[in-house]
């Protein structure tokens, strides 16, 4: 049994966290809000007051945040934790956060002596839930087989990849995201036009899942309500995976893109159609909402603007 300190209990570190605990291991967190703190503390996990008091004695600690400049600065900013955590901590980030975050993580990780992977993960929250997850992790061999035992409860069979060196795990990430996204983005595109035909969702879910337009967005995240019951569609488009995550998502493709001197054109047209849903204030909906928002239907959601959040 290790002592395992969770930070970041959103919508996937508390299912996530939840097999962590079932393992056995001593599971201890800490998330800046506190409706995430309070749930993840009736799930069983208990929050400290800060996370230098959550990390005190940990094996290993695990980030789950929605971004790079989130997990920089809580491990490698002037107060994070790879400056307070004992020596020879392992850090394990679960969160998708780019290439550049990662290497940059990596290297101050290395000065500070402590060992971190790169570790993002696919599959969505009935994957963290279901404990089927895949993982891409970047980092040496060494620490991929010292994280693997707090990865395989999180994981599906077979699912788990040492994708390389530091920054692989999010460069794999990165080129998954984005086939992801147009996936999801054409599914809720092709639907509204089902609907406007007059086709009932539920059958053509049926053909077309076993048909040439079956993928993960349309099977399991079925953007038309009703129709696959676990699906945050069914349930007000209530998140899952945020349309500001996404967002994020894609713009990291497009800085991969400048990178390599690739021209994204697919991409850049469904990044400017995230953009518009997170800034009409649809940003923490789930990313299917997109069928809403194409269909002029989304009403925003109360509360600040989710792109400040993404960008801090
Ligand atoms: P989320 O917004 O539900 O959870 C993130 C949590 O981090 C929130 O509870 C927030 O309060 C907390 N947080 C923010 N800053 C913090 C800090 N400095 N210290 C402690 N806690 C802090 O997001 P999520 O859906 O759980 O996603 C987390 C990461 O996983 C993201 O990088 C996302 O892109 C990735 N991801 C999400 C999904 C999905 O389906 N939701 C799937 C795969 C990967």
């Amino acid at each position: 049994m290790s002592v395992v300190t969770w930070i970041g209990l959103g919508k996937m570190g508390v299912p996530m966290a939840r097999h962590l605990v079932e393992a056995g291991h001593d599971v201890r967190g800490f998330d800046t809000d506190r409706v995430a703190a309070r749930e993840a503390e009736a799930a069983g996990i208990p929050v400290y007051s800060s996370p230098a008091d959550a990390a005190a004695g940990a094996d290993v600690v695990i980030t789950m945040l929605p971004a790079g400049p989130h997990v920089h600065k809580a491990l490698a900013g002037p107060n994070g934790l790879f400056s307070v955590a004992s020596k020879n901590t392992l850090f394990v980030d679960f969160s998708t956060i780019g290439i550049d975050h990662a290497k940059e993580i990596h290297a101050v990780a290395e000065a500070h002596g402590q060992r971190f992977v790169d570790a993002p993960v696919s599959g969505g929250v009935t994957g963290a839930s279901d404990g089927t997850l895949s993982f891409m992790v970047g980092g040496s061999g060494r620490n991929f087989a010292s994280a693997r035992p707090f990865i395989e409860p999180i994981a599906g069979e077979d699912k788990i990849f040492h994708t390389g060196g530091p920054g692989a795990g999010q460069a794999f990430k990165v080129v998954n995201n984005l086939i992801m996204a147009v996936c999801v983005a054409v599914s809720s595109e092709g639907l509204l036009l089902a609907e406007r035909l007059g086709l009932d969702a539920k059958l053509f879910h049926d053909v077309a899942v076993v048909s040439s337009a079956d993928n993960f967005g349309l099977r399991d995240w079925c953007p038309a309500p009703g129709v696959v019951e676990r699906a945050p569609s069914s349930h007000g488009y209530e998140a899952g995976f945020r349309a500001k995550l996404i967002l994020k998502d894609l713009g990291l493709a497009l800085d991969s893109g400048v990178s390599t001197n690739t021209n994204l054109v697919i991409t850049r047209t469904v990044h400017a159609l995230y953009s518009q849903m997170v800034n009409m204030g649809g940003g923490d909906y789930d990313c299917t909402a997109m069928l809403p928002a194409l269909a002029g239907r989304l009403q925003p959601k109360d509360g600040p603007s989710t792109v400040d959040a993404i960008a801090s």
